[in-house]
């Protein structure tokens, strides 16, 4: 396969041998159409994943769409319902609103193009969307969320669309569950050269951060989070409280919703008033492509911190850690993966937990710069875009073309 220009460019960022690895997959693969079905365009770990994913694939020759699913304000209430649930909350799912899931789910397959040999369909949105799945074709329904202790009523009406699926994906070992499909499990992954993370000169940084009227005199402390509950912004700032009583820095807590979340408004409402009281304290409501502002904001950052209570994966964690950041985050999900603790991160239990380790940090420099050190290391080998590319067509590999092998096997074996 001839080189793929956006390709190459990570050539001198990714481990040596993963562009071929790329190559040699994508070869098998040309002329292949897949298709991606998720929520939301703007807002969150998933849409962030395929703004850069879909066109390294479509430049590789392998057709990509990207649809999205379209509610009403019940069917998003439902769905959030159902992701706080599936992360273990208590939630109160009506039959009204079970139904409005499902006729969702199918005047989106009436309008939408679901045609293509092999579908993702992200998270438990679209996940009925499977009924509708065209002959032939090969779905996998991928899960970004902590779904390891689901509330059970929520899980098994999930899971009866779950299983009709050629194969599910999840985040981490933990959130796999008792299915009767084939389950994958991938990391996500950042994109080392996008607006997000690419190098940003110092001045720009610089520029940035000051326009949000924050001081570089004191150390930043950060948070990036949708304004959400499990990503506990409320804890981070009574962490910072304690922090504050012995050293002198300011805390930025950066976010925006997402178009699928009912509940951020009411979420931001609330660190507004407690972040409020104090001017050390930044609540920045940013737009949903605010990727440099976030960039600038945590190379500024002396430590960045995501102090969720439940986490999928947590993308802002190796973002931070990309950057040479040391990152203290909750010790869920995906965050224990990537901040092994002491070494690439520390995790913590609790917001005296998080007081303690931030005040460590901004008390040894030398701390923050050795797991700075190792953090980049860590992402490069782990959670980069391109590894993320090979996992995916190594299974469309797997489903597509040993299928077809198979087959042939099949047939020359019945001849025999
Ligand atoms: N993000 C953003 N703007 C915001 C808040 C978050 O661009 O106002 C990005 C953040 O940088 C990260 C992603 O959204 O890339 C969040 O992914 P993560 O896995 O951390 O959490 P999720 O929101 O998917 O639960």
């Amino acid at each position: 396969m001839n080189r793929v220009s956006s390709l190459e460019a990570y050539r001198e960022i990714a481990p040596p041998g993963t562009l071929d690895l790329i190559y040699s997959l994508a070869d098998r693969l040309q002329g292949k159409k897949a298709l991606h079905v998720n929520s939301t365009r703007f807002g969150g770990g998933v849409a962030e994943m395929l703004h850069r994913l879909i066109p390294i694939f479509e430049e590789m020759g392998i057709e990509s769409r990207w649809e999205t699913i379209k509610g009403t304000d019940l069917f998003y209430r439902t769905t959030k319902s159902f992701h706080n649930a599936l992360q273990g909350d208590e939630q109160l799912v009506t039959p009204e609103m079970y139904r409005e899931y499902l006729e969702v789910n199918e005047k989106n397959c009436e309008e939408l193009d679901l045609s293509g040999d092999f579908a993702i369909i992200h998270d438990p949105q679209p996940a009925a969307f499977i009924k509708k799945r065209p002959d032939g074709a090969k779905w996998l329904w991928r899960c970004h969320i902590d779904i390891s202790r689901p509330q059970r009523k929520v899980w098994k009406f999930l899971k009866q669309y779950v299983d009709l699926y050629d194969g599910a994906i999840f985040s981490l070992p933990s959130f796999a569950q008792k299915l009767k499909i084939p389950q994958f499990l991938i990391y996500p992954s950042i994109d080392p050269l996008s607006d997000k993370n690419k190098e940003l000169p110092p001045e720009e940084v610089d520029s940035i951060v000051k326009g949000f009227g924050i001081s570089r005199e004191k150390p930043i402390i950060l948070q990036v989070s949708r304004f959400d509950k499990f990503k506990d912004p409320l804890g981070v700032i009574d962490a910072f409280k304690m922090v504050k009583q012995h050293n002198d820095c300011c805390l930025v807590l950066a976010g925006g919703g997402a178009t699928d979340d009912p509940e951020g408004a009411e979420v931001l409402a609330r660190v507004k008033e407690e972040g409020e009281k104090d001017p050390d304290i930044f609540i920045l409501d940013l737009p949903p492509d605010a990727n440099i502002a976030i960039n600038a904001l945590q190379r500024a950052a002396t430590m960045i911190l995501q102090k969720s209570t439940r986490e999928g994966f947590g993308l802002t964690v190796s973002e931070g850690m990309w950057k040479g950041k040391p990152v203290i985050g909750g010790a869920v999900g995906g965050i224990t993966l990537q901040t092994l603790y002491g070494r690439t991160g520390y995790t913590v239990n609790s917001v005296e937990g998080c007081a303690y380790r931030i005040r460590h940090i901004l008390n040894n420099p030398q701390v923050a710069e050795k797991i700075g050190t190792n953090a980049v290391d860590y992402v490069r080998k782990n959670f980069l875009i391109t590894r993320h590319i090979t996992d995916y067509l190594a299974i469309m590999t797997d489903l597509l073309i040993g299928a077809e092998t198979e087959d042939i096997y099949m047939t020359t074996a019945s001849a025999e």
